[in-house]
């Protein structure tokens, strides 16, 4: 064979004729192969359901600023509600299921990812993780069907990352029962779900401590929905303000005595962000490479050229770091080893890795990168708030550091 012949059968266009270029696949080291056959089926139906109702409509609701609550009922026969917890009619499967699942949500949608993460992860959560056992019987088995759907107040107007230290939302004993002022703000799910976990620092021994609250039904408690964002905008995200708000001791969550407990949750949920991350870097590549291959300039797809290349495997690389990362955590996790550290680690890496990686792809799209319709726009957009939601990068960086070093930086 010739140099041009060579040349030509190795490049597909050139015989004018393209021939079939490989589906973009962002699971480039077969890491879903780490799952049992029985739960890899799940994360199957949760992706078919996902590309089929979610995927062709999301964009406009993202636009709009909405939630698509039409597609709520078909969310609760999904089987999600309380996905890697067991008993109280949650769905189970390990915990490595239940971020398998975040990042193929996030993988779609990081919105819908939030929404579910929210739910499962910092309310549910919180109940599963530090409720008595009759709190879990109570409000568990409802909200794993999602007929009762939560949000996790902790961030307030005046205190983000310090909340540990500084909360200003005051809880006080009065009788039979707790009586809470204050103001949570960027709350997910507040301003239309129907129970909230407050979280609100004791008056009289200044610990931080946790009360389930029914929103709807309590005087007191009311939500305005936080407007103009720039990321997940179908994540609805409300401004609480509670006045008075009396709330029973059986609605204090009974194994919530300080921000330890808080921390406890907030462990889980960084280990679901780093999935979470991980997916919405998959949805931003393969939206590229798609675009890559079908997109011609000079008479070739754009994805022809070393340079554009050279950006594809860039993202895929942090793509497989991410999820040998994030799978090794669920290793650690369902060994009881998972620490707070190695959350903060997974959270930062991967959020981090995913704010380049949206950000490549953001680009390969050119001008249409800059379009919600062509879905890279959104993933940019979106990857802002991951990184900077369930503790900043910052934050996550000084746990990880005070774990290596032995000593505290935070202030
Ligand atoms: C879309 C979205 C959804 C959210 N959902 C929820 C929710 O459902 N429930 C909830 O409770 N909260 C929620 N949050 C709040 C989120 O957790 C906070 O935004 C986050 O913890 C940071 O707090 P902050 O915005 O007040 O920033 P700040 O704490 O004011 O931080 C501002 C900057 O200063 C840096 N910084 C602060 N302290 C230090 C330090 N000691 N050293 C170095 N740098 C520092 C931070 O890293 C950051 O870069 C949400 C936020 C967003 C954007």
């Amino acid at each position: 064979m010739t140099e041009s012949q060579s040349n030509a059968a190795a490049d597909p266009f050139a015989a004018g004729k393209p021939k079939r270029l490989p589906a973009p696949n962002s699971d480039f080291y077969e890491v879903y192969e780490t799952l049992p056959a029985e739960e890899f089926a799940t994360v199957k139906r949760v992706r078919a359901f996902l590309e089929t109702k979610i995927a062709p409509v999301i964009t406009d609701y993202w636009v709009n600023d909405a939630f698509p609550f039409e597609l709520l009922p078909a969310v609760k026969v999904l089987g999600i509600g309380g996905l890697g917890m067991h008993g109280y009619g949650c769905a189970g499967g390990s915990v490595a299921l239940a971020g398998f699942v975040q990042m193929e949500l996030a993988r779609i949608d990081p919105s819908f990812a939030t929404f579910i993460g929210v739910h499962n992860g910092l309310a549910m959560g919180s109940i599963y993780i530090d409720g008595s056992e009759q709190q879990k019987q109570k409000w568990l088995p409802p909200m794993a069907q999602f007929e009762k759907v939560g949000c996790f107040g902790l961030t307030e107007p005046l205190v983000g990352s310090g909340t540990s230290g500084g909360m200003l939302t005051t809880a006080k004993r009065e009788g039979d029962g707790w009586v809470l002022n204050g103001e949570k703000r960027w709350i997910g799910n507040a301003p239309w779900c129907d129970i909230s976990i407050i979280w609100a620092r004791d008056v009289a021994d200044n610990q931080v401590k946790g009360f389930i609250v029914e929103n709807k039904a309590t005087p007191g408690f009311s939500v305005e929905k936080i407007q103009n964002k720039i990321a997940l905008k179908v994540v609805q995200n409300g401004h609480i303000t509670l006045k008075g708000v009396r709330v029973p001791e059986a609605n204090r969550l009974q194994g919530g005595n300080s921000f330890r407990d808080t921390a406890r949750v907030l462990k889980m949920t960084r280990y679901a962000v780093a999935w979470m991350a991980t997916g919405c870097a998959m949805g931003a590549y393969e939206t590229a490479l798609e675009y890559a291959q079908e997109r011609l300039q000079f008479g070739k797809p754009i994805a022809s050229f070393q340079l554009v290349q050279d950006l594809l495997a860039k993202m895929i690389a942090n793509i497989t770091a991410s999820q040998c990362l994030i799978t090794r955590q669920a290793q650690l996790h369902a060994e009881g080893k998972l620490t707070d550290a190695h959350a903060a680690l997974a959270k930062a890496f991967t959020t981090a890795k995913c704010r380049e990686t949206v950000a490549w792809a953001r680009e390969l799209l050119g001008g249409n990168g800059i379009v919600a319709d062509y879905k890279a726009a959104r993933f940019f957009a979106d990857a802002e708030a991951l990184y900077s939601y369930e503790g900043t990068y910052q934050m996550q960086n000084l746990i990880v550091g005070r774990a290596i070093t032995g000593l505290a930086a935070f202030v």
